[in-house]
């Protein structure tokens, strides 16, 4: 059974200037204080990505993400930024088809599939965002609508595009909720989507493939969760905004449970 690194990813969402995100990342760097037990990222919007990268510096304990790109590579899309535009600041991983992106900017598995192939080839890391909503959830259709994200968004993956991938399982009615799934209710989850892997490529990449939990990931919540056997990291949201629990949440992760 290969050992997959746990990766702990900030989603920052719409907030912090470019000032104040290069505070939090100092604040971040002196708290992590060299810890490198797990990969690290941080996703500030695209705003904050300059002056993010200037705050790191030469430290590698922390890869800078972005929320979102266009699938396209370049052309008439006023507003929109493309993987080149990120890869040139130094950008290593991209959040696409965070359920805020599908329900509020129309965002398909198809468009999602498109973006992470357009992301692969420019040399970034998608982290694959799938997950049901409540109604979804007591519908008994939890199983349907996750795999169904899993296959499309990730339809004509390569073993090598695989290899650079990460799905982020975030249920959507734990995100920015304060409701979590149990780490049972997540690792059935969990299991489930490497179970469809193994479908699409085979035992060995989905042995590989790191899945992160996201939804209301708190540090006295992240231990437990994270433990699970097929929870590989996590995807924080609003308590990534903070230096001290975004750390906490890291360092906690990381911890293996206790048996008592
Ligand atoms: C998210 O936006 O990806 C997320 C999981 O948010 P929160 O941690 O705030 O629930």
């Amino acid at each position: 059974m290969p050992v997959r690194r746990k990766i702990i990813a900030g989603n920052w969402k719409m907030n912090k200037t470019a000032t104040e995100s290069q505070i939090l990342v100092a604040d971040l760097l002196e708290k992590l204080n060299k810890f490198d037990g797990a990969e690290v990222v941080i996703c500030p919007p695209f705003t904050s990505l300059v002056s993010c990268q200037q705050a790191l510096g030469k430290h590698t304990e922390i890869d800078l993400g972005a929320q979102n790109m266009h699938q396209e590579t370049s052309g008439a899309y006023t507003g929109e930024i493309s993987a080149a535009m990120l890869k040139d600041l130094f950008v290593r991983f991209v959040i696409l088809g965070h359920s805020e992106r599908r329900q509020y900017f129309g965002e398909t598995d198809e468009i999602v599939n498109q973006k992470a192939h357009t992301a692969i080839k420019a040399r970034l890391r998608p982290i694959l965002c799938v997950g049901e909503t409540l109604s979804e959830r007591e519908a008994g259709k939890m199983a349907q609508v996750v795999t169904k994200q899993v296959q499309a968004s990730c339809a004509g993956f390569t073993e090598d595009d695989w290899s650079v991938s990460v799905i982020a399982y975030e249920p959507v009615w734990a995100i920015g909720t304060g409701k979590t799934a149990t780490p049972e209710q997540a690792q059935e989850v969990h299991a489930l989507i490497r179970a469809t892997v193994e479908k699409m490529a085979g035992k060995a990449i989905s042995d590989k493939l790191r899945i992160q939990y996201g939804g209301s990931v708190k540090p006295d919540n992240a231990r437990l969760l994270l433990n699970q056997p097929d929870i590989d990291g996590a995807l924080v949201g609003g308590a990534s905004l903070d230096a001290e629990s975004f750390v906490a949440i890291i360092k906690n992760a990381c911890q293996k449970e206790e048996i008592s």
